[in-house]
């Protein structure tokens, strides 16, 4: 993938499940971000927010853009589904990088290999150029190198393993360069550790900057000044006070509602552990949270945002 920034930018802080921003300014942001030099985008079927992509394409060549996308496609029918979705909504004839959605590891892949194998035949045609896995385990890492199809391994490494749901930050990194050896193009996700390693921006970002195995670091980014420090870290320099405030000081939460009816579908799906039902009510453990809104998406009464 030639000239493709190291910098992802990860379109889920400007999904619907996180910002409730105008439409315009996500478009602005993306365009802000590819005017200083990231060509790279990370989104999924799950943040349903390729509309936002689709208008910032517009006005771009497509052979200037990355784009990343995932799924949860787990049959013949959901990956022609998922595919064909993206292509549409995206207005293009094909997507660099598609990915299986949280794969925890090598049998679970398995569990998907009819979905696989429908992605590999759009891979022959040439409308998926790579194809990958997301995860949040380091057994699905290491588990990456024994299938070919597996082109792109997206995980999170951040500085103190916060989100990875089976192992440390040093587990993961090794399990990181072991994929890579096997000719595995390595996307980090989650630096700052969905919000908890905020107080240390450049050291949280410069530890995942330093492990020379990793090919793209994805950080979500809601503004103009979110891409800016980001640059200014990726060029090895020191934020100002003034920008680093300005970032801080919008840190995120994740807020649920008061008619949440307890059906407890949304702690289900967290592995994180960090939501419980306290009489008949769910609520959020923080010092847990990643800020992922994998749990926001079970809900059907919306009761779940993240501010
Ligand atoms: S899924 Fe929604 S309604 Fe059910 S427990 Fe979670 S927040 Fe409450
Ligand atoms: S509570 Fe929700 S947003 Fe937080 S880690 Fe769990 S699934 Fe992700």
């Amino acid at each position: 993938m030639k000239n493709i920034s190291k910098l992802c930018f990860g379109t889920l802080a400007l999904s619907n499940l996180q910002n409730k921003g105008e439409f315009i300014n996500k478009v602005d942001v993306l365009n802000y971000a590819y005017e200083k030099g990231i060509n790279f985008y990370d989104t999924a079927e799950l943040y349903d927010n390729y509309d936002i992509l689709n208008a910032f394409l517009k006005s771009k060549k497509r052979e200037s853009i990355y784009i990343a996308t995932k799924s949860y496609a787990y049959n013949k029918e959901t990956a022609k589904y998922s595919i064909e979705k993206a292509l549409k909504e995206l207005n293009t004839d094909y997507i660099d990088i598609f990915m299986l959605h949280e794969q925890d590891n090598g049998n679970n892949f398995m569990g998907h290999y009819e979905a696989v194998e429908e992605f590999m035949k759009y891979k022959q045609k040439g409308v998926i150029n790579k194809f990958g896995i997301s995860t949040h385990t380091v057994k699905a890492v290491v588990d990456s190198v024994q299938f070919k199809e597996i082109d792109v391994v997206f995980t999170i490494v951040n500085k103190t393993g916060i989100g990875i749901n089976d192992g440390t930050s040093s587990q993961m990194i090794e399990a990181v360069k072991v994929a890579k050896s096997k000719g595995k193009f390595i996307m980090a996700m989650k630096p700052y550790g969905g919000g908890h390693l905020l107080s240390d921006t450049k050291k949280a970002f410069d530890f995942v900057n330093d492990v020379k195995e990793i090919d793209s670091i994805a950080i979500g980014m809601r503004n103009r000044q979110e891409v800016d420090l980001n640059l200014c870290y990726f060029d090895g320099n020191t934020a100002s006070e003034e920008l680093k405030n300005s970032v801080n000081n919008v840190n995120r939460e994740l807020n649920i509602a008061y008619w949440c009816v307890g059906c407890g579908k949304c702690i289900k799906r967290c592995k994180q552990n960090a939501l419980s039902l306290v009489d008949g009510k769910c609520q959020v453990n923080m010092e847990r949270c990643v800020l992922c809104s994998y749990c926001a998406s079970e809900c059907d009464d919306f009761c779940i945002k993240i501010v």
